[in-house]
């Protein structure tokens, strides 16, 4: 049972009492409302009218209101003093909780327990810094003695100074005595490994209750955060995942997730130097490092010394403890992969996990997992072992906090942090550990005899930058938007080449995006962007993914240039959101837009719902009639999509047999998440979850639809009426389509294809290279890298089945996948499974089917690529959508050319659509707002003379298209005045300022006067 009815509680109230429209599916459940003390609205963060009976919600609801969670947009505001104590929102009590059978705490009862703890305590603060998928609240606890706001504003801007300024925090003698140690301890973002968060709360009443005497000390040289539950929709559902039914733990660069937007947000506000994450179960208590191999854009020097003799002072400290119940290695003590594992068996090499993901801020990090595995009915843990494996947690935290409490090891720890970020910010090339280099490695040295050729890491080029062309060298404007707002989302630097600038052969023009690798995030930057490694040679298997690069696998065209020592690449502003796409044409005539990306996929379905004729043309654009240009304004708009004006040459091809007109699909899915997810994202709403003993039982679940979506198994091998109904589907025109040899083989049932899939044996878990024939369906904004976790390639294809794409001669570019034989198999039997049996196979396979009916053709696609694979590849989720409306039956009626070729409808006046009309007659307000988003052009000029070199010369424009001339525009820096400007005739004002190198939020005033109210624009800067 996934639904809980108890989370509605006080979150409806909240939310009707601050007039957020509750939605109507939390509306008709007030009746179940628990009242809750009044809800101080203002101090719950992160409160979202996404609060939801996930009973009463549809899936489709679920995954978009999951995209839109609360975190997903803003950085975390985190308390201006400590302690901050707001009222929580109190949840229902759940009978069906699945931590009650091992009488572990409920999600429920977290609340009140920190209520009770921030009534008693003045070391104890709690924040709300997400929703759960279901709508619980994610709370982040922290534990220090008090702070004044002028000691917490010291502390946030040591924090950014470590970051930003590393040079002179590595110099800054009072920052290195005074900084309180960031130490974060996170649990239970797999929701059946429950543990955590119980030894989490009863720690957390210990810090905030015990004499000073006892742990004074500890409050006054740390910041401890605590993350009780990181997925409490799993913790009470006993699920991995989270609701959405994904797993959290591998979602840290995907983010489809509320859990880990919250997580991101968490990690960046922390900043901490040591991160747990407690999970189970592995049998004996283990803790990282990890084993081989190692991430390739890690600083293993800065963090592996600390990290190990951290991991062995836990051994000996719950050694020491000899909890009843917790069982040892047979050497006596606790698993420490990087010690135990040497052949692949844990590593850190994907940074998808929480605790290599952290490790990107330069903090020493772990998973830890518990002993004892679940035991209990329905997969629940037993209250005895729920009881030891807590006992061993509670001591691995005090351990951990114990050892970050050391000033020694604090201070070594810290100078690491700020090392990190140093050298992202040097220009230095980055140097990866090797058994040479382990002697000179400063710090404890436990860990060094066991550093070997294993543990090397693969060698590294950083690039100087990657530049995200826009124009013409871009294959989607709309994945490229995307992109950059991941990036962004991840704290990753973007800037935007102010003028048209060339590198190479290649001339990028203006707006292109660059992100430069000279910044504090350069490691997680380069580790998301760069293609990776082939590692099969390196190790037999992989823990995860082996390959996962933004460039590849996001549909952007994404170009790495230069070497890391270059200098900037040209004249750049840093941007805060990626430019909008969005414009349409002056006219409402037919107009034309490329179906590239995802985003264009979700408009285009949104047309569609809508009603509106669109044909999709063979070069894979669409058309849509001027009747229908007020809708495709809006939609473009919602979507952020060009929208231009059609072409003689668009207009023509609507009559051509090539061109297709769509519809509005109605779709089943056989499948995961996954694939509910990616066609949900896609815009394919009206979805439906079938299964094959489902259809059997009611048949009626196909009426109607037009695409069936295999995603895994669909044998109607001995269901007749599930057989019947989809060969009623075909009979009609509707298409089957799908992933893997779940779909092949169900195509082959039904004749549609014939062949034979093969399947990756093993750990294959790469990105690769494909090759699309001429005349594919998948050549219009043709790609050539796929994904493959695993791989599935068709041979000894019949004469109907037409290949689409192929595996290219040479497929392996990065992960893991290595030539196989089958298990079992005598040793010295050749392999017949890897990159080479899959080289030059078809990877994308169709076929068309003519029906009984005259006329009435079926058709098929399957992809043996892993389109949606952990929704992360969202290159593939448009090759998909692709092959979706080329498989799917055509709309009734044809949109037809406007008579006479004009592209403009004569039938209807011309409507600018962006300007309004001079004619209006609407007065205008007596006062109006000063435009406060401004275009910011900077221009640096270096000073040449050695004595100023210091210094760079800064001159800013802003520009304001409606800003009074004569009125001032004020620029400050952290309060300080740095210039006031007159705005000019031309509406732009020029500020001439010196500044050091560094980065810089300047706050443009702009005053107002007697018919414009003031307004201010804040201005990010980076001065190299
Ligand atoms: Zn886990």
């Amino acid at each position: 049972m996934r639904t809980s009815r108890a989370v509605i509680g006080a979150t409806s109230l909240a939310l009707a009492a601050t007039s957020v429209l509750a939605s109507t599916a939390t509306s008709a459940t007030a009746d179940e409302v628990t009242p809750a003390p009044t809800a101080s609205v203002a101090d719950n963060r992160g409160l979202s009218a996404s609060s939801s009976d996930a009973a009463r919600t549809s899936q489709a609801r679920v995954v978009r209101e999951a995209a839109e969670s609360p975190v997903s947009g803003t950085p975390l505001t985190m308390p201006s003093a400590y302690p901050y104590q707001p009222q929580l929102q109190l949840y229902r009590d759940n009978p069906s909780d699945a931590s009650k059978p091992a009488q572990l705490l409920g999600h429920p009862d977290l609340a009140p327990k920190l209520e009770e703890l921030m009534a008693k305590s003045d070391r104890i603060s709690v924040q709300v810094v997400g929703q759960s998928t279901q709508g619980r609240d994610l709370y982040l606890v922290t534990l220090t003695a008090p702070e004044t706001s002028a000691e917490t504003a010291r502390q946030a801007a040591w924090k950014t100074k470590i970051k930003d300024d590393p040079t002179a925090a590595a110099k800054d003698t009072l920052l290195q005595a005074q900084y309180k140690t960031p130490v974060w301890i996170s649990n239970n973002i797999h929701g059946n490994e429950w543990e955590g968060t119980d030894a989490a709360m009863q720690y957390i009443e210990y810090l905030a209750t015990a004499p000073l005497s006892e742990v004074g000390s500890i409050l006054r040289n740390n910041r401890l955060y605590f993350s009780p539950s990181l997925n409490p929709d799993g913790r009470t559902n006993a699920t991995r995942a989270t609701a959405l039914g994904l797993d959290p733990n591998r979602d840290m660069i995907t983010n489809a997730t509320a859990e880990t937007k919250s997580y991101i947000r968490s990690v960046q506000a922390i900043q901490p130097i040591y991160t747990a994450d407690f999970h189970g179960y592995t049998g004996v208590l283990q803790i990282e490092p990890c084993g081989p191999p190692h991430g390739t854009n890690y600083e293993y020097d800065l963090s592996i010394p600390h990290n190990y003799a951290l991991a062995l002072k836990v051994e000996q400290d719950v050694v020491a403890a000899a909890i009843p119940g917790n069982p040892l290695t047979s050497a006596g003590g606790i698993a420490i992969p990087y010690r135990d594992d040497q052949e692949g068996g844990w590593d850190d090499f994907p940074p998808v996990f929480s605790a290599q993901y952290s490790a990107f801020f330069g903090a020493a990090t772990s998973t830890v997992e518990l002993p004892l595995g679940r035991a209990g009915a329905g997969g629940t843990q037993t209250p005895e072992r729920a009881k030891v494996n807590t006992a061993v947690a509670l001591q691995t935290m005090k351990s951990i906090v114990g050892y970050m409490n050391d000033p020694t090891s604090a201070k070594e720890m810290l100078s690491n942090q700020i090392e990190t970020f140093r050298r992202a910010q040097s220009e230095e090339p980055k140097k990866q550990l090797t058994v040479s280099g382990v002697s000179s490695v400063p710090g404890p040295t436990q860990w060094r005899p066991l550093w070997d050729t294993l543990d090397d890491q693969e060698p590294l080029v950083l690039p100087n930058a990657y530049v995200i062309p826009r124009g013409a060298g871009q294959r989607s404007e709309s994945d490229a938007a995307a992109l950059v707002k991941q990036l962004l989302f991840h704290d990753i630097e973007v800037d935007r080449l102010t003028s048209a600038t060339t590198v190479g052969a290649k001339t990028y023009p203006a707006g292109s995006y660059v992100v430069d690798l000279d910044q504090p995030m350069r490691g997680l930057a380069n580790s998301l962007l760069d293609l990776g490694d082939d590692i099969s040679d390196t190790v037999p298997q992989l823990y995860a993914d082996g390959a996962w690069s933004y460039s590849y696998l996001w549909g952007a065209t994404v170009d790495k240039v230069g070497v890391v020592t270059d200098g900037p690449i040209g004249a750049s502003t840093p941007v805060s959101a990626p430019t909008s796409n969005y414009s349409v044409p002056a006219t409402a005539g037919y107009a034309t837009f490329d179906v590239a990306g995802v985003a264009d996929f979700t408009a285009l379905n949104a047309l569609l719902e809508q009603d509106v004729p669109v044909s999709m043309l063979a070069d894979g654009s669409a058309v849509v009639g001027s009747a229908s240009a007020a809708t495709a304004a809006e939609v473009a708009k919602t979507y952020d999509i060009d929208l231009e004006p059609a072409t003689a040459a668009d207009l023509e091809a609507l009559d051509d047999a090539t061109t297709k007109p769509l519809r509005d699909l109605k779709v089943a899915y056989v499948g995961t998440a996954d694939d509910r997810i990616a066609l949900t994202t896609l815009g394919f709403d009206d979805l439906t979850q079938v299964t094959a003993a489902g259809i059997q039982a009611d048949a009626s679940l196909l009426d109607g639809v037009d695409v069936l979506w295999i995603g895994s198994t669909f044998s109607t091998a001995t269901a007749p009426v599930a057989k019947a109904a989809v060969q009623g589907l075909l009979d009609r025109g509707g298409a089957l389509t799908g992933r893997g040899s779940a779909a092949f083989n169900a195509a082959k049932d039904f004749g549609l294809m014939a062949g034979t899939a093969l399947t990756s044996a093993g750990s294959a878990t790469a990105l690769v290279s494909v090759d699309t024939p001429k005349g594919s369906v998948l050549e219009p904004y043709r790609q050539d890298t796929a994904y493959i976790y695993p791989a599935t390639w068709f041979t000894d294809l019949g004469a109907g089945t037409t290949v689409q794409q192929t595996y290219s001669s040479k497929p392996m570019l990065a992960g893991h996948w290595r030539p196989s034989v089958p298990a079992g198999s005598p040793v010295g039997t050749v392999p017949t499974n890897g990159p080479a049996y899959a080289a030059n196979n078809a990877s994308v396979v169709s076929s068309e089917t003519q029906r009984r009916t005259a006329g009435v053709k079926a058709r098929s696609i399957v992809f043996g690529t892993s389109v949606f694979f952990r929704t992360n590849p969202k290159s593939l989720f448009s090759q998909a959508a692709r092959g979706i409306f080329w498989a799917a039956p055509a709309a009734a009626s044809r949109l037809s050319s406007p008579a006479g070729g004009s592209t403009t409808s004569p039938a209807q006046p011309s409507t600018p659509t962006q300007t309004t009309s001079p004619t209006q007659t609407t007065p205008a307000p007596s006062t109006v707002k000063a435009p406060s988003s401004l275009e910011v052009s900077t221009k640096v000029k270096r000073a040449k003379s050695r004595a100023a070199k210091k210094t760079v010369k800064v001159s800013i424009a802003l520009s304001a298209a409606s800003a009074t001339p004569g009125s001032t525009v004020t620029l400050t820096r952290a309060g300080k005045t740095l210039a006031v400007v007159q705005v000019a005739a031309d509406g732009t004002a020029v500020v001439k300022v010196k500044l050091r190198k560094g980065r810089y939020t300047l706050v443009a005033s702009y005053a107002g006067t007697a018919t414009v109210t003031g307004s201010t624009d804040t201005v990010k800067l980076r001065v190299r």
